[in-house]
């Protein structure tokens, strides 16, 4: 890549980041949307409850997303892990596990949050499949079937 000074970088690349970074080029703004390819709802098979996108496999939506941003001939979207970031005088310099550097004036996260697994037997296998973390996204398709409640305390009082 030639340009590597963007007046925005968008660390973080699904559904978020995507956002933001067509929000930004259509505003007319330099993007760079930097991505590793690791959403928080890889596992689960369909995405429900997202008007339009009902019953979508997640990686597709993804598709379409990163389809109609790359139609913006303000963005540029990359593969990669940012692995590291300064202050400079003019805003940020990201630097990518490829080894590559880039510049910007804006810097926005979009990396999403992490879950935290339970440590018990196939929890982490079953996430998003059958241990499900939200009744609106996919309660329905488990309706009338035994469930089971898994709830954490905090010690906050
Ligand atoms: C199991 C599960 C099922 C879900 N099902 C539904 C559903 O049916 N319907 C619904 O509406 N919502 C659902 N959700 C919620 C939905 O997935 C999240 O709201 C959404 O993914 C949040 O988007 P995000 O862009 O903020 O984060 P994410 O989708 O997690 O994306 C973060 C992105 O940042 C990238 N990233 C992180 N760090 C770096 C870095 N250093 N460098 C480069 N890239 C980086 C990651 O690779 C990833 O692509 C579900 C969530 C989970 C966990």
């Amino acid at each position: 890549m030639k340009n590597k000074t963007f007046e925005v970088i968008i660390i973080g690349g699904s559904y978020s980041g995507l956002a933001a970074g067509m929000s930004m080029g259509r505003a007319l703004k330099q993007v760079l949307i930097i991505d590793s390819g690791d959403p928080c709802n890889k596992q689960t098979p369909y995405s429900h409850n997202f008007l339009t996108h009902d019953g979508r496999k997640p990686s597709e939506i993804l598709m379409i997303g990163k389809q109609q941003v790359q139609l913006y001939d303000t963005i540029t979207v990359i593969n990669g892990m940012a692995i590291g970031g300064i202050k400079t005088k003019n805003g940020f310099e990201i630097s990518v596990a490829s080894g590559e550097t880039y510049q910007a004036g804006k810097l926005i996260f979009a990396t999403g949050i992490r879950d935290t697994m339970a440590d018990i037997d196939g929890f982490s296998a079953c996430w998003g499949i059958s241990v499900l973390h939200c009744p609106y996204c996919h309660g329905y398709e488990v309706r009338d079937e035994k469930t089971g409640i898994l709830a954490s305390l905090t010690n906050d009082t």
